[in-house]
């Protein structure tokens, strides 16, 4: 190993190894630092990737990565505790190369990512755990890890060690996360069959189906629980921010066991086995959470830096943009020789001009706005499960009387005032 390294990545999931694979792939020296026996030994993603922001950092990837299906529908379930009332796209085009999305299995992916890395001249180091940065006259300028003279230098530190970065807490770049900034999410691959999956989903030969299940999955609370179909498994999690969790009194091993027992999800993983189960936080604070981004030798990316777009299930592709954000970053700082904050914070301008600072601040009081209003999720999904149920009962009443109840049901309880104001309400927030 040499001295000194151009830049240090703590951590090597998606935004980090997409930081190191750029650095390395522009002949920087490159440290690549996993605490994880390998990568993906730790990581825990539902899991949808999608294609674009890998597509720009390793093109036509789908060739040789370990993918599980391309998803070719997406479902939504609004679900009441019998019925539900569901809607979501299915794309022939999806089915073909290049595809859309897919879901993978971390453990798997984050291992081919970083060989990729390693094949572009990063040094990998597993089983190796950052401490602390080592900071001198105010300039992040390398690592102490947990290893006998573990002390490593470099002309920049990249964090990307995920949503509850200790690394980031000790600069100061993070204040203490509040209880409905961040879900806690538990989940589970469990085996299936090949035939059986598509069968069940309707699905034919490799071809995958994502399911977002809202309402009763989560008992009203401000979450969502998922279905998503790898090759000869299922993952199905649920995920509640823990302001959530504390208000409805759960716990989040109860609420798996009763999505995975509830009469609408049930016969889709009858017969399964489990073969993991894995719990881990996701930040879902938005644009009003994102930490100080740069320092003196010093970038964030990823979940470190809190980019997850928790309404369109979006972080993997965040973190691996901001990844390549900050490896563009710290390759021009290398070039001009000054790895200052001022020349660092760069990134900092390019994270918020790209889509993830623009669809991050287009959310941004949409997670306080739901939690506040308990109603969207607890109300609003039964009556609408209510409603489907009157209208598509042929049971000799009129369709003009039907409507009058259907509206009479959504109003007695808030009020029509109160609807419209919820409506408006719903609509700024996700406008
Ligand atoms: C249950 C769940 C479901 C999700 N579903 C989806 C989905 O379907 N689609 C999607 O796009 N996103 C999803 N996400 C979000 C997505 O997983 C994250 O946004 C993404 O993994 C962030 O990548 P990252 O590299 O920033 O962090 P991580 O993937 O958390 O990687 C951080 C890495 O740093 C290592 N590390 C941490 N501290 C240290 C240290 N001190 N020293 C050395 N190594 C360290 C860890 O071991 C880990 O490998 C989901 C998240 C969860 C929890």
């Amino acid at each position: 190993m040499p001295e000194k390294f151009d830049v240090i990545v703590v951590g090597a999931g998606p935004a980090g190894t997409a930081c190191a694979y750029t650095c390395a792939k522009e002949g920087l020296k490159v440290l690549l630092i996993e605490r994880g026996e390998y990568p993906g030994a730790k990581n825990v993603m539902g899991g949808i990737l999608y294609r674009k922001q890998l597509e720009d950092i390793i093109p036509e990837f789908w060739e040789e990565a370990p993918l599980e299906r391309p998803i070719v529908e997406q479902r939504y379930w609004m679900m009441d505790k019998e019925s539900m009332v569901t809607m979501g796209y299915k794309g022939g085009e999806w089915a073909e190369k290049p595809y859309n999305n897919f879901s993978v299995l971390r453990a798997k992916f984050d291992q081919w990512f970083a060989q990729k890395a390693v094949q572009q001249g990063a040094v990998l180091i597993n089983e190796t755990v950052v401490k602390e940065c080592i900071v001198k006259d105010g300039k992040v300028i390398g690592v102490r890890t947990d290893r006998p003279d573990g002390d490593v230098y470099a002309d920049v530190v990249v964090l990307a060690d995920g949503v509850n970065s200790l690394l980031g807490k000790q600069l100061g770049f993070h204040r203490e996360l509040k209880p409905q900034e961040v879900a806690l999410a538990v989940m589970e691959v469990m085996k299936l069959p090949e035939k059986t999956i598509n069968e069940r989903f309707g699905l034919e030969g490799n071809q995958g189906v994502s399911v977002e299940i809202f309402g009763d999955s989560t008992n009203g609370a401000l979450g969502t629980a998922w279905l998503y179909t790898n090759k000869d498994s299922i993952s199905i999690g649920v995920g509640i921010t823990l302001s959530g969790l504390i208000k409805e009194k759960k716990k989040p091993y109860e609420q798996i066991e009763y999505v995975k027992n509830h009469p609408m999800i049930r016969p889709y993983i009858e017969g399964a086995e489990s073969l993991e189960y894995l719990a881990h936080l996701i930040p879902e604070g938005g644009y009003n959470s994102i930490p100080k981004l740069a320092g003196h030798g010093v970038l964030l990316v990823g979940d470190a830096a809190h980019l997850v777009n928790g309404i369109h299930r979006e972080g993997s592709n965040m973190a691996m943009a901001s990844g390549k954000m900050a490896a563009e970053t710290v390759i021009l700082a290398k070039q001009a020789g000054d790895f200052s904050e001022n020349m660092l914070d760069s990134y900092r301008t390019k994270i918020y001009d790209s889509f993830i600072g623009q669809d991050l601040k287009k959310y941004k009081d949409a997670t306080h706005t739901f939690e506040e209003n308990p109603q969207y999720f607890k109300e609003y999904i039964p009556l609408m499960n209510k409603a489907a149920s009157k209208l598509f009962s042929i049971d000799g009443t009129s369709k003009k009387e039907k409507q009058k109840e259907i509206m009479k049901s959504f109003t007695s309880g808030r009020g029509k005032l109160g609807v419209v104001q919820d409506l408006y309400r719903a609509w700024k927030v996700m406008k």
